[in-house]
């Protein structure tokens, strides 16, 4: 008998239920749902759970198909992932926790396969100010030989 009185309880943890952005569940429950910031990052890399997002790291495709990884808002692209593979990353520094997201990144990236993340000497991965990824962004490049031909 179902009595709407009666506190929720979770079955796996014996924990009250409560109202989270996982839907009504237990705190337990909750920790183990919570998305982290370095699996927004894997999926950026491997292009994949593109809607999965934490408070502050979230993904969106451009209309012509490139990804973008935003750290707390539309004013600091801190990625952004082109057609040929390419991941261009952002020089700038926001905040502590900017940082912290970009060693995320970079993390995933370099156990993706990507190479010379931190000496900006690969092919792959290019660094530009936050200026420079908006004007990218705004022109619609798809892959780096846009970007060359530029002079961005
Ligand atoms: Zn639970």
């Amino acid at each position: 008998m179902e009595n709407k009185d009666t506190i929720k309880k979770c079955k796996k943890h014996n924990e009250e239920f409560k109202y989270t952005l996982f839907g009504y569940c237990c705190v337990s429950c909750y920790n183990e749902n919570l998305i982290k910031n370095k699996d927004i990052c894997e999926n950026f890399v491997n292009c994949r759970n593109l809607k999965q997002k934490t408070k502050h790291l979230f993904i969106e495709k451009y209309p012509n198909n490139i990804l973008i990884l935003y750290s707390y808002g539309y004013h600091f692209p801190l990625s952004i992932k082109l057609l040929d593979n390419t991941i261009l990353i952002n020089s700038n520094g926001y905040s502590n926790t900017t940082a912290r997201h970009k060693g995320n990144l970079c993390r995933a990236l370099g156990f993706n396969g990507f190479k010379d993340v931190e000496q900006n000497k690969g092919e792959d991965i290019l660094i530009f100010s936050t200026s420079q990824l908006k004007e990218i962004l705004e022109k619609g490049f798809k892959n780096k030989s846009e970007i060359a031909e530029s002079k961005i």
